[in-house]
């Protein structure tokens, strides 16, 4: 389903032909010396959006939870001397008058607000009928439902300066990511709301900066719109997200390391190659369809024969062996157990709903 808001963009986004556009600047505003020296750099790196945390939401007590009001007047001083326009995350009405009255020009709402509904309405109530910018994190669980309900509460209250920042959702199990991409999500977001913008937090999706570099190319050639990424003068000395802060040098190196690849492909005939390789995975795709409903077709029939003989539609040891059978048939063909695996569940849970109709149905069904 698509979803339509009134959007406008922001000026200083401009178009991603050879650069993306750059929000960067330390996890939290530790000092006025940090802010600034850091924001110098940044600068001269062409970043065209400061950002630094005044009010941070930390998982523990008893971590640096932020300056608080005294950093604001350094976030001014950082947009009168580098001409940055400057970001901070708001969580409540407070955060949201302060950070206004100080002058900040972009808000952001960060992943755990996002989550609360009553929280974002709340901020939504304080912007109403302002001309600010609102950046809105993906929440921190993996539901599109939810990030999609905050943006739309921030539209509703006139706010048409709007970007939505992937920062990757957290999971229980341990990955080689603080926080797991899920590219499907951004990319369900893209396809919803296709002209809201989109940058990523490569940041916040690491947690270390080893991974930053390959997530950003990742980003650009999914198309993103920009990045968000966490610099500091003194990474190691951060007083938070310390392990994920680059200086701002390393930061244009990464920048210029990028490739940067175009959405659409012009002239040369270079289309009418795409178009036939297209015509050709639209034609697989048609078949794959065709396939899947016969084989529905044919779960039917088996929900049909186990409800006359009185037997469960799962049969565990059945379901064990399509399994084993069909990840090792995938792999002789060069297809991954993740890939096989995720498709074989999918179809397996289909043909699930499919049985049950037929063991709900009154002998209606045909
Ligand atoms: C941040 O950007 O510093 C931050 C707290 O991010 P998130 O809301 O994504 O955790
Ligand atoms: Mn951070």
């Amino acid at each position: 389903m698509k979803v339509k808001l009134k959007l406008e963009k922001l000026d200083c986004m401009g178009s991603k032909k050879e650069r993306p556009f750059l929000v960067s600047g330390p996890c939290s505003a530790e000092s006025e010396k940090q802010v600034i020296e850091t924001a110098v750099e940044l600068a001269g790196h062409g970043v065209q959006v400061y950002r630094a945390g005044i009010w941070k939401p930390r998982t523990r007590p008893d971590s640096f939870e932020g300056r608080g009001t005294v950093a604001l007047p350094w976030l001014r001083r950082v947009k009168e001397e580098t001409g940055m326009l400057t970001a901070t995350e708001a969580a409540n009405i407070l955060h949201v008058k302060m950070a206004l009255d100080a002058g900040i020009d972009i808000l952001w709402i960060g992943a755990r607000t996002t989550a609360n509904p009553f929280a974002v309405q709340e901020i939504a109530d304080a912007v109403s009928g302002l001309d600010i910018p609102i950046f809105i994190k993906n929440p921190i669980n993996p539901d599109i439902g939810l990030w999609i309900g905050a943006i739309e509460r921030i539209n509703k209250a006139g706010i048409k300066k709007i970007i939505a920042i992937h920062r990757g959702f957290s999971t229980f199990q341990e990955t080689k990511f603080r926080n797991t991409p899920h590219w499907e999500i951004p990319i369900e977001l893209k396809r919803r709301i296709p002209e809201l913008p989109i940058i990523n937090d490569p940041s916040h999706i690491c947690g270390r900066r080893d991974l930053l570099q390959d997530v950003s190319q990742k980003a650009m050639d999914l198309d993103f719109d920009g990045l968000f990424i966490e610099s500091h003068i003194d990474p190691d000395k951060a007083l938070s997200d310390s392990n994920q802060q680059i200086t701002p040098e390393a930061l244009g190196k990464l920048i210029n390391s990028l490739i940067i690849r175009k959405p659409e492909i012009n002239g040369n005939g270079l289309n009418d190659i795409l178009e036939s390789l297209r015509v050709k995975i639209d034609m697989f795709d048609k078949s794959l369809i065709e396939i899947l409903q016969d084989r529905m077709e044919i779960s039917k029939k088996i929900g049909r024969f186990k409800k006359s003989k009185n037997v469960t539609i799962l049969q565990n040891k059945r379901w064990s062996e399509i399994v084993d059978d069909r990840v090792k048939a995938g792999s002789a063909k060069g297809l991954s157990q993740n890939f096989i695996m995720k498709i074989y569940t999918a179809i397996h849970e289909e043909s699930i709903n499919w049985q049950n109709a037929v063991m709900r149905s009154n002998g209606k069904l045909k």
